[in-house]
C-alpha cells in the first residue's frame, strides 16, 4: 500500500467521467486500500478513484469520526437509486485547496454498489453521509462542488487561488472541517 497523490483543481484529471470497473480483482482491491489510506491521511471523508487520477468508478468513504475504519465503505460502481429531500452544508474537497461553500444536496440517498466480495449491496445514508455519496458520485462523473455554485462565486475562487499561488501563500488544504 502507498499514499496516493491527490489531484487538486485545476487538474484536467478531476473532469475525466470514470468508467464502471468491469472485473473486481486483486488490483481493485489494491488500489482501494491505498485510496482508504490516502484518504485517512488527508484526512477526509470520502475520496474517488478521479482524486487520484483513476478513471474507474471506485469510492471509499468514512463518515464515521468517532471510529476511523469501523464504517470504511469501498465502493464499486457506486449508484444513487433515489433520492429525496433538502440539506445546505457547508462543504470543502480534498481537491479545492483554500476554499469551502454551502451546497445544497439531497438529504437522504438510496446507493447500490458492488462490494469487493462481488455482492450488491444496497444502503441508505441520510446527512453528512447522503452529502458525501452526492459529492463522490460527482467526482466520478467529472464534477466539483464549485461546479454546483454560481459563475461570480466560481471566478471568485478562481481568482483567489490564482492570487495565492503567486504569492505562495496557499495553504493546500481546504478551511472545511469536512473534506470529501
Ligand atoms: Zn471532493
Amino acid at each position: 500500500m502507498a499514499l496516493l497523490r491527490i489531484r487538486k483543481y485545476p487538474d484536467p484529471a478531476l473532469k475525466q467521467t470514470a468508467q464502471a470497473v468491469t472485473n473486481i480483482d486483486g488490483e481493485i482491491s489494491t488500489l482501494l486500500d491505498s485510496m482508504a489510506q490516502t484518504m485517512y491521511a488527508a484526512p477526509g471523508v470520502g475520496l474517488a478513484a478521479t482524486q487520484v487520477g483513476d478513471s474507474r468508478r471506485l469510492v471509499v468513504l468514512d463518515t464515521d469520526h468517532q471510529n476511523p475504519g469501523k464504517h470504511l465503505l469501498k465502493l464499486i460502481n457506486p449508484q444513487i437509486v433515489a433520492a429525496e429531500g433538502s440539506i445546505v452544508w457547508e462543504e470543502g474537497c480534498l481537491s479545492v485547496i483554500d476554499f469551502s461553500a454551502e451546497v445544497r444536496r439531497a438529504s437522504k440517498v438510496l446507493v447500490r454498489a458492488w462490494t469487493l466480495d462481488q455482492n450488491e449491496l444496497e444502503m441508505e445514508a441520510t446527512d453528512l453521509q447522503a452529502i458525501a455519496f452526492q459529492h463522490e458520485l460527482d467526482h466520478l462523473d467529472g464534477k466539483l462542488f464549485i461546479d454546483r455554485l454560481s459563475r461570480i462565486k466560481r471566478d471568485l475562487y478562481r481568482r483567489k487561488l490564482a492570487k495565492l499561488m503567486k504569492e505562495g501563500k496557499a495553504i493546500g488544504q481546504s478551511p472545511s472541517h469536512v473534506r470529501i
